[in-house]
């Protein structure tokens, strides 16, 4: 019988027997999951042999909850990632006209997890648009839950979208056209505060080299000129001695500290192409991050094996996913990509300490795709790609290990 994970001062308890909930999830999801639990599986046994294993216990959301509970995100659902701590999830079905906007939305906003973490990290013989994907290993630390992305939006020619405009032309003297929906933007210095310090500890304890703040200042100075300054002012006030921002004008690196820049965002967008190697962790705000860990990861292979995370470092509550949706026309075929959901598996894994069985995986993978297995989606942009399934995949990880 498995045991609870629980969070301390010190941080989070992993019993050797750890009850993680997994939710399958919808389309391609069984097939991915089936393939990631069977290689996060053996990992775990050969770093370990019986002194530890995973109890997996199945949990349900999107399509599999509503056919059985007519529910798409259970109230039991929710409790099991409170109670557990950690938990894994396949891509869900974004109902419509459910009552959400989306299951991963939802979630994240129940159990206000922060952070959306997303290593982008290249794997050599993965096909790639660039000329040196290999140059490309940087961890984005995205805002998760607010900016525009927070919902706070007005339909045009709403009741609700006049009355705001008459407020703001009454109070402000802010000319908005009529027929103007409207969007707000808060960016809180609580919210900017937590995710520098969690992207900040993560540099330290990683021995990163530098972290970035990626914002759009210039324009939006209150918001995103906002975050920058809180986030510098966090770095020096929190992590003194650990950090030292950059000297813009040399871009000096000052020796055993980790480097704490910022880059408008429009450029960065410019320059993880033109000069991926300056970047390493990169904290961002919601907006910005969703473009940004899109765009990496299209550099080192994209959708198939862009892993994710979604975390409270005070809580403890994480639940790592894979990070592309159901690809419905797939389902049931075992031929996608399980790299994206094998490797938030990886990430799990690290995120409770069982360093080993990571290290495992991120090296079987490694092996794997040297020796040119893949599934279609990067067969058909490789020379002699040996195209396998997506069970095939995960056994040939298996044999690597
Ligand atoms: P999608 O499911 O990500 O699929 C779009 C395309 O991406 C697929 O047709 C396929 O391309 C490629 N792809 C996705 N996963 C792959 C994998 N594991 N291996 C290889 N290729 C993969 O996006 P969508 O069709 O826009 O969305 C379908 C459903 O997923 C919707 O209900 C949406 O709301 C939901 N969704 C869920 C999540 C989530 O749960 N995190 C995220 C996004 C979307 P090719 O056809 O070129 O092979």
């Amino acid at each position: 019988m498995g045991h609870k994970i629980t969070k301390t001062k010190e941080g989070l308890r992993v019993p050797s027997d750890p009850i993680i909930p997994f939710i399958i999830g919808d389309g391609t999801g069984p097939d991915i999951w089936r393939a990631a639990s069977a290689v996060i599986g053996a990992a775990v046994k050969k770093a370990y042999g019986k002194t530890r294993e995973i109890e997996w216990k199945e949990i349900f959301a999107g399509e599999k909850a509503y056919n059985k509970t007519g529910e798409w995100l259970p109230a039991e659902t929710e409790e099991a990632f409170r109670q557990y701590l950690v938990g894994i999830k396949g891509p869900l079905t974004t109902p419509v006209g459910g009552g959400y906007r989306s299951l991963n939305v939802a979630l994240r906003q129940k159990l206000n997890l922060y952070v959306c973490l997303r290593p982008v990290k290249y794997y050599e013989g993965v096909p790639s648009p660039v000329k040196k994907p290999q140059l490309i290993d940087a961890v984005v630390f995205r805002e998760n839950t607010e900016d525009v992305y927070a919902g706070l939006e007005v339909e045009e020619g709403s009741n609700e979208a006049l009355k705001l405009r008459h407020f703001l032309s009454e109070n402000f003297g802010w000319d908005i056209r009529k027929d103007s929906g409207i969007g707000i933007k808060p960016i809180s210095r609580t919210a900017s505060e937590r995710l520098v310090r969690a992207a900040i500890q993560y540099a330290v304890k990683y021995n990163r080299k530098s972290v970035t703040f990626v914002h759009k200042g210039n324009i939006q100075k209150f918001t995103e000129g906002a975050f920058r300054q809180w986030g510098y002012e966090l770095a020096s006030r929190e992590f003194g001695d650990k950090t030292a921002a950059a000297d813009k004008t040399s871009n000096k690196e000052t020796e055993n500290k980790i480097i704490i820049k910022d880059a408008i965002a429009d450029i960065f967008l410019q320059q993880i192409l033109t000069r991926p190697a300056e970047f390493d962790v990169i904290a961002t705000t919601n907006l910005n991050g969703d473009y940004i860990s899109d765009a990496l990861a299209a550099q080192i292979g994209g959708i198939g094996i862009a892993p994710g995370a979604n975390i409270n470092y005070e809580t403890g509550h994480a639940i790592f996913e894979a990070t592309h949706g159901t690809a419905p026309k797939y389902a049931g075929k075992n031929v996608v990509n399980p790299c994206s959901l094998i490797l938030s598996g990886e990430m799990m894994l690290e995120y409770i300490g069982w360093k080993e069985a990571a290290d495992i995986v991120d090296e079987s993978l490694t092996r794997t795709i040297a020796q040119r297995h893949v599934t279609y989606d990067f067969a058909r942009l490789m020379e002699n790609a040996n195209q396998v399934s997506t069970s095939e995949f995960a056994g040939k990880m298996i044999n690597n290990m």
